[in-house]
């Protein structure tokens, strides 16, 4: 009897345990087997509350640690985006992948980019990427359930070199001058209809 018993908490447990591990991609809001990799799922729902800020200057600074001009970059990126997929802060509809050297300030983009959009690394809907150098930054965005066109925005040259290494004293001025610039000043947006996102 009492093996019986010891049978029968054994299978509880083991079933248990398969169940605590199966369940939190539901739980977290898996996007599923029907796309190329598991991330939160975007649109109005439960689990996308957030509410863009009010102050994204004042945000930036209180996350980042200060404002320079990657991140005002990163956050006009972040903005156009939005608009250009017709979507809102912090709906989490877009994945975000930013190409970057893996070093400030280049990387400070990354920061911009989570103020601009509401998406975030811990979500998996914004992701690092490695780049060579400063010639190959770009940030290619798509939306997550793989409908419409993948845009790449990537920065002009001759802005990213006057940005290149900034000194502390200039960030502020920087920053302002790049929130006020023109977009066609800061990058070109490129758009390409790949045959797998044809649904
Ligand atoms: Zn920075």
């Amino acid at each position: 009897m009492r093996r019986i018993s010891l049978v029968v908490a054994v299978i509880i447990i083991c079933s248990s345990a398969i169940g605590i591990l199966t369940y939190p991609r539901y739980v977290l809001g898996s996007s599923e087997e029907d796309h190329h990799f598991v991330g939160a799922v975007g649109g109005e729902n439960e689990y996308n509350r957030g509410q863009a800020p009010e102050d994204w200057w004042g945000q930036i600074e209180q996350m980042h640690g200060h404002v320079g001009p990657w991140n005002v970059l990163g956050w006009r990126i972040g903005q156009a985006a939005l608009r250009e997929f017709d979507t809102k802060w912090g709906r989490h509809e877009l994945d975000v992948i930013c190409y970057v050297p893996i070093k400030t300030p280049y990387s400070c983009m990354a920061d911009g980019l989570v103020i601009g959009t509401g998406n975030t690394i811990g979500r998996l809907d914004l992701r690092l990427a490695e780049v060579v150098s400063l010639d190959f930054i770009h940030v290619c965005i798509r939306r997550k359930d793989g409908t419409g066109p993948i845009l790449i925005f990537r920065p002009k040259q001759t802005y990213l070199r006057h940005i290149d290494a900034p000194k502390p004293e200039e960030l502020e001025k920087l920053s302002r001058e790049c929130s006020n610039m023109a977009e066609n000043d800061l990058f070109e947006v490129t758009r390409t209809m790949p045959s797998e996102a044809k649904k």
